[in-house]
This record gives structure tokens, C-alpha cells and sequence, in this order.
């Protein structure tokens, strides 16, 4: 059983959208993420790009996703490293369900650090207020499936 918890938390950035991404932010803001899409070719931009890098068309929309993802890979940080108490967050890059190719920076959380499985499916939480990246936390905890498949009814 670990007492500790995993913290959304957000490293100071200078991130400032620009016209390129300020959908991607915008929307994040509204709780919905969010992909540039090529108009001509049909694959996902990102980060988001003037023109397709797939067949150089500079024509794109943004297509909204369900916010599911899986966790491609991830690290256990302390917010304060000298603190041996100290609460931690959990730098991650995750993968949306529909953009297969695309590996987002996010952050998890709603979840102990022990709880964390690659692969395991995530949710989008949101809107994600003042944070630098998108928080994603487990669809269900990672022990119920477990304990599903440990057990016959
Ligand atoms: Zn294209």
C-alpha cells in the first residue's frame, strides 16, 4: 500500500500558443482534446505544422477525439526531490485512441504511482486549468482488473 498520491503539476514553462496551437490549447481549456488534421491527406499534424510533413498540403482542420489514450510511457518525479515525503507527479507521453502514430506529453494523475501500467487505457480529465499538459487519469483503477482476472465470479 503506498501513502502517496500522484499530483498534477506543471513545471514552470513559458509556453505562449501561437496561431499554430492555439486550438490544440484552446480546446484543451474546454476539456476536449484536440488534433490537427490535413485537409488532403487525412493524418494527424503534431505538433501541429503549417504543412502536412505526409504530402505537403498547407490546408488542416482540428478534429476533436474522445479523450481516451494509452500510457506509452512515463516517469515518477518528487515535486520536491529532497523531501523523501514529498508528493510526486508523473510526467507521461500517452497515446489518444484514434492517433496511433501521435505521442502526447501529458501528465497523469487520479491514481497511486503503483497503479501505473504501460498500455493501461487513460481518460482525459478537464478542463486542465493553468497546467502546461494535458492530465489524463486511469478509465478504471488498475487493481479491479486484476482482481477481475484473479477471480472465476
Ligand atoms: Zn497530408
Amino acid at each position: 500500500m503506498g501513502a502517496k498520491t500522484v499530483e498534477p503539476f506543471s513545471p514552470p514553462a513559458d509556453i505562449a500558443a501561437d496561431e499554430l496551437t492555439s486550438p490544440f490549447w484552446s480546446a484543451l481549456n474546454q476539456g476536449v482534446l484536440s488534433l490537427q488534421t490535413c485537409a488532403s491527406c487525412g493524418k494527424f499534424r503534431m505538433p501541429p505544422s503549417p504543412y502536412c510533413p505526409h504530402c505537403t498540403s498547407t490546408q488542416s482542420s482540428w478534429r476533436p477525439l474522445s479523450g481516451r489514450a494509452r500510457l506509452y510511457t512515463y516517469t515518477i518525479s518528487p515535486i520536491a526531490p529532497r523531501d523523501p515525503d514529498s508528493p510526486v507527479y508523473v510526467p507521461a507521453l500517452v497515446t489518444p485512441l484514434e492517433a496511433g502514430g501521435v505521442r502526447l506529453f501529458a501528465n497523469i494523475v487520479g491514481c497511486s504511482p503503483e497503479d501505473l501500467q504501460v498500455g493501461m487505457e487513460l481518460e482525459l480529465m478537464g478542463p486542465t486549468g493553468d497546467s502546461t499538459a494535458p492530465l489524463f487519469r486511469p478509465t478504471a483503477p488498475a487493481r479491479d482488473a486484476s482482481a477481475q482476472a484473479g477471480s472465476v465470479g
